[in-house]
């Protein structure tokens, strides 16, 4: 048995562990992050957006692990449509590939279980699964859905489970295939070379699942009845057990504590029909670690992080419920079966995206990261921008706005770049940004 102490130590290498690893190290910091590999199979589809998250955070080895792109054929609503593209990622691969890149950053990992979690002097003590124990100052929770949330901590969405099972000898062709069915949704995916996964996203209430040693019956009756992604898995044969993982959407109340921090899943896990849980994942990661570097170097600055970093979680994770919720409610086929109606009222009746006109754009003093700490400035707040915008290619939008209503018709560009200490290009995006939203009336 071997024990150590860490200033920081983070619990899960997933997406947010690791991206949250790399943004203290660049902070400065030198966190340890402890992380066992997923017991179970997944596929999953990243979009561009979610590729580009990962290369600025320079995860040249997890690029790599990702399959091929493909365009995505949805059946939904009675329609037919191929409108996105996905890359098809095998999740085991995909993770050992992340905690390779943060070691080659020379960042420490211990590929370990945690078995618990007690908070007591120091102030935290890790136990791990081989019966050593870390001793930490900070604690960053990162093992996603496993980590442990009572329910009265919690906002939760509809009860709803994934089964999967993994086939071989299907079409060859990588391709990935979404489709709405009377009790849940099904979800295809193959990287190609006659290798798939079918899942299907159905109702856990209570009495809607069988017992585990059912599960493969149940799997194979929800084949049965559903036409397309029979057609889907034709040819092939299931190899394994049903992989089960709870898919509801989750949202931890306070995802700051004293001493520790939440992020991704473990902070807020969407509705996977919402997509982008990677993405944000990665992105939440990164507010994370400026959250952490706040808490630590700028202690007088708490209250502005705690109120960045949980009003930051609590806006992403109502986006991504109403952007699931506006899917589920194209689905009108079986809009009257418990499954869809649930789903389609749930979290509320609020559109994912305001309309541009919901308010009148403001100016508000808010928390903003500024060299990697959180500080308070004046920001211009508008219904596409919640959280407020404080600066446009380096431009201060506030003083800005106030320079260019002093100035009236005849802004003095020369003054203006010697006042903000910026060029004429970024004053001039900068401009146009506020314009766009009618700031210069
Ligand atoms: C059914 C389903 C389908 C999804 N499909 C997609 C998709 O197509 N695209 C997409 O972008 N997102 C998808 N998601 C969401 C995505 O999986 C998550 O949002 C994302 O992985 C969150 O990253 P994370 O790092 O917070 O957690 P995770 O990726 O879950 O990582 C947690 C890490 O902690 C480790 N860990 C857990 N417990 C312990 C322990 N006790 N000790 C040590 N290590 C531990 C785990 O092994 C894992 O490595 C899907 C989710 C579900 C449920």
């Amino acid at each position: 048995m071997s024990n150590r102490h860490a200033k920081i130590v983070i619990l899960g290498g997933g997406p947010a562990g690791a991206a949250a690893a790399i943004g203290l190290a660049r902070l400065g910091h030198e966190p340890l992050l402890v992380s066992a590999p997923r017991r179970q199979a997944a596929v999953e589809g990243f979009s561009d957006r979610t590729m580009q998250a990962l290369e600025t955070l320079g995860f040249a080895r997890a690029l790599d692990a990702v399959g091929p792109k493909v365009g995505r054929r949805a059946f939904w609503g009675g329609d037919q449509s191929r409108v996105n593209t996905e890359f098809v990622v095998d999740r085991k691969l995909f993770d050992a590939a992340l905690l390779a890149d943060v070691e080659a950053k020379g960042i420490k990992v211990l590929h370990e279980r945690v078995a618990r979690v007690i908070r007591s002097g120091p102030p935290w003590r890790v136990h791990l699964a081989s019966a050593s124990v870390i001793t930490a100052d900070f604690l960053v929770e990162a093992r996603g859905r496993a980590a442990p949330v009572s329910s009265s901590e919690r906002l939760q969405g509809p009860a709803t489970v994934s089964l999967a099972r993994v086939w071989r000898g299907v079409d060859e062709t990588p391709a990935t295939a979404v489709a709405g069915m009377r009790n849940g949704w099904s979800w295809y995916a193959s990287p190609g070379g006659g290798r798939a996964m079918l899942q299907f996203l159905v109702s856990a209430e209570p009495g809607d699942l069988p017992k585990r040693h059912g599960l493969a019956a149940f799997y194979d009756e929800m084949l049965r009845a559903s036409g397309l992604p029979r057609e889907w898995v034709a040819g092939g044969e299931p190899m394994g057990d049903v992989v089960v993982r709870r898919a509801n959407p989750i949202c931890a109340n306070h995802p700051l504590g004293d001493r520790s921090i939440r992020i991704g899943d473990a902070a807020i896990a969407p509705d996977p029909l919402s997509g982008h849980g990677v993405y944000v994942a990665l992105g939440g990661a990164q507010a994370a670690a400026v959250t952490i570097n706040t808490l630590l170097g700028k202690p007088e600055n708490a209250n502005l992080a705690r109120s960045f970093y949980e009003e930051r979680c609590s806006l992403d994770f109502m986006r991504l419920c109403r952007v699931g919720r506006a899917f589920y409610e194209e689905e009108r086929r079986w809009a009257d079966r418990p499954f869809w109606r649930h789903r389609s009222e749930w979290p509320d009746r609020e559109p994912p995206h305001p309309p541009m006109d919901a308010f009148a754009p403001r100016i508000e003093r808010r928390p903003v990261v500024e060299d990697g700490i959180i500080a308070e400035h004046e920001v211009v707040v508008t219904p596409d921008h919640p959280r407020g915008v404080w600066v446009v290619d380096g431009v201060p939008l506030a003083a800005l706005r106030r320079a260019l209503q002093a100035d009236g018709q005849e802004a003095d560009m020369d003054r203006l770049e010697k006042e903000l200490e910026r060029p004429c290009k970024s004053i001039e995006l900068a401009r146009r940004w506020l314009a766009d939203r009618s700031l210069l009336k």
